[in-house]
């Protein structure tokens, strides 16, 4: 199969960071696939850095003029590597923004604990989660005529638990809002945090724990309308699969198509 015909950017031009260098490395080391690095100012329609892959390739969208791009590049490069690793996602017929949480933001206390582990210093990092909290808790609390919106709080707001040293004010703001979502959160957070997501088994079984508590909040929570009782059942009866089932069939063409409807011109 041919790589996709993407402008690249120059790895030895990133990969003289010591923190990008042993990421790439340790991405190498458990895949298969070529790993190609690209300017994100190619899809105007995405605005942060972004991780896609396919069969063959995995893609890492950054900005290179940020003053955290050796951030970005490595918190990508650990997506591909949680993946490769087998890392689950839960896997239902949810909205897609509910899908994307569950694959990208579930996903974050893990590759956060990792990017401190590669001795990024994190003090230059969590100002722009600063700013994407402030911007997810506006939104959230935007939704109070939205009945079914807490089902989509629940997942964002377990994961926020997990970095609490930059997360404490948004979720003290949040839970004047939504007590009930913050304490089902909370005590999902309780029954995970010892098992944590280090490695491939702990995740799984985090993730199952997680996901009960979830779907028990649905149960109680959600309006019992139609759409109520669908996402609830959808969950009840949702699979753990592995991240890598949704990438290894995946055609470039696919990733083409996605990442033009972003705004990608043809070359
Ligand atoms: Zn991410």
């Amino acid at each position: 199969m041919e790589p996709l015909d993407i402008p690249q950017l120059n790895w030895n031009d990133y990969s003289r960071n010591d923190a990008v260098a042993a990421a790439l490395q340790d991405l190498r080391r458990v895949t298969s696939r070529k790993i190609y690095l690209h300017s994100r100012s190619l899809v105007p329609g995405v605005p942060e850095s972004f991780y896609c892959a396919w069969s063959i390739a995995i893609h890492i969208f950054i900005d290179e003029f940020s003053s955290r791009v050796n951030h970005s590049i490595v918190h990508e490069l650990l997506h591909g590597i949680l993946v490769e690793e087998g890392y689950h996602k839960i896997s239902a017929r949810l909205p897609i923004s509910v899908n994307q949480i569950l694959s990208n933001e579930l996903q974050h206390p893990e590759i956060f604990r990792r990017m401190e582990n590669y001795r990024l210093n994190m003090a230059l990092y969590w100002p722009h989660w600063d700013g994407q909290m402030r911007s997810k808790l506006d939104e959230m609390k935007s939704q109070v005529l939205d009945p079914h919106a807490e089902f989509a709080h629940f997942p964002r707001l377990f994961t926020w638990f997990f970095f609490q040293q930059v997360s404490k004010p948004y979720l003290t703001v949040y839970r004047d809002h939504h007590p009930h979502v913050f304490q089902a959160a909370q005590t999902a957070y309780d029954d995970t945090r010892r098992i944590g997501f280090a490695d491939v088994y702990s995740q799984r079984k985090s993730i199952e724990i997680f996901k009960n508590h979830w779907s028990q909040f649905c149960g109680r929570h959600l309006p019992k309308d139609k759409f109520g009782l669908e996402l609830t059942d959808q969950l009840r009866g949702a699979a753990i699969k592995p991240l890598i089932d949704f990438e290894r069939n995946r055609a470039g063409t696919d990733i083409i198509a996605l990442l033009k409807n972003h705004g990608l011109r043809p070359s």
